[in-house]
């Protein structure tokens, strides 16, 4: 098992969630059961789309430039979200997620599939709209946020969406910060774009996992020339909220390494005891109970399965 702060949300939500998402959407084309899984775990909502472009847009123009010792340029990280943001659209609105033989894969950075769409609602001009504006002003806002862009050009290297994994208490736990920023003089800095219109929430446990992992996991080859591990608790972390022009510092002391560790190893045991020593195919959705509250079930892909007990 793999665990990672989106599972454990997702399994503190619902556990029967979290089944047909950790457990079963596995890339498997040849089960059937795992494959429509894996498809579904595809489908988001337009406002976890937008944050996607954006993230997409800032690691494959920003990030670059910041590694080419380039001047960023706002107007060429606008014009590359609007190239993903019209490519996938168009990609979602036809819902090619249900062509025949449809592998997400091979279609890459023109993906993008509309939960609303999955489950007959129509998505609105004016919701599309809303998006590429909201898409806009996050771009925008990061241009302006003139000390962090300093810091980042400062950076020997920058690192975007690099899968970490090292293992705690006998499980695997896998990060993937936004973006990492390596020093030749001091320790790196982790930064997580966030897109919210709303941002009241804290992730500061995500940012700790992060730094844990960076500093647990084996040394990547392309960052070793740079990093050679440190203390975590002299990562700096950054949370950037993206819409409300916001930045969070979090900082991190030896007490706070070791809440997070209790923490991850109190919901690892948890998927464990779900599990109770069983794999795939041995599982089935009526183990995992499915929640109580009903707003939970609003955004899930997996609503078709679980309703109709289709396993
Ligand atoms: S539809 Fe609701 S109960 Fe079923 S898996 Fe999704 S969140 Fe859980």
């Amino acid at each position: 098992m793999i665990w990672s702060f989106t599972d454990s949300r997702t399994f503190a939500k619902c556990q029967r969630r979290w089944y047909y998402d950790a457990m079963l959407g596995y890339w498997n084309q040849k089960d059937p059961c795992r494959w429509e899984a894996y498809l579904l775990s595809k489908l988001q909502s337009v406002s976890a789309w937008r944050g996607q472009v954006v993230d997409l847009a800032i690691t494959t123009t920003l990030v670059p430039t910041l590694n080419a010792r380039q001047a960023p340029s706002l107007r060429r990280c606008l014009d590359r979200a609007r190239q993903i943001f019209d490519t996938q659209r168009t990609f979602a609105m036809r819902h090619r997620l249900r062509e025949a033989g449809m592998v997400p894969s091979q279609h890459k950075d023109s993906f993008a599939a509309f939960l609303s769409l999955e489950y007959q609602q129509p998505v609105e001009e004016t919701e599309l709209a809303q998006a590429w504006s909201e898409v806009e002003q996050a771009i925008t806002n990061l241009f302006g946020m003139d000390a962090l862009l300093g810091q980042l050009r400062a950076a020997r290297l920058c690192v975007a969406q690099r899968a970490l994994t090292f293992k705690h208490e006998g499980v695997s736990v896998k990060a993937v910060p936004d973006l990492i920023a390596f020093y030749d003089d001091r320790p790196p800095l982790i930064v997580d774009w966030k897109v919210h219109a709303f941002g009241t929430k804290d992730y500061w446990l995500q940012l700790v996992t992060y730094a844990l992992a960076l500093t647990r996991c084996t040394v990547h080859k392309d960052f070793a020339r740079v990093f050679q591990g440190c203390d975590p608790t002299t990562i700096r972390l950054a949370e950037v909220q993206l819409l409300t022009n916001r930045i969070r510092e979090h900082t991190l002391d030896e007490d706070d390494v070791g809440e997070v560790e209790d923490m991850i190893a109190d919901s690892a045991s948890r998927m464990s005891l779900a599990l109770d020593g069983r794999k795939h195919p041995e599982l089935r959705q009526a183990d995992f109970p499915a929640t109580s509250r009903l707003e939970n079930c609003s955004d899930c892909p997996f609503r078709k399965p679980c309703w109709e007990g289709d396993e």
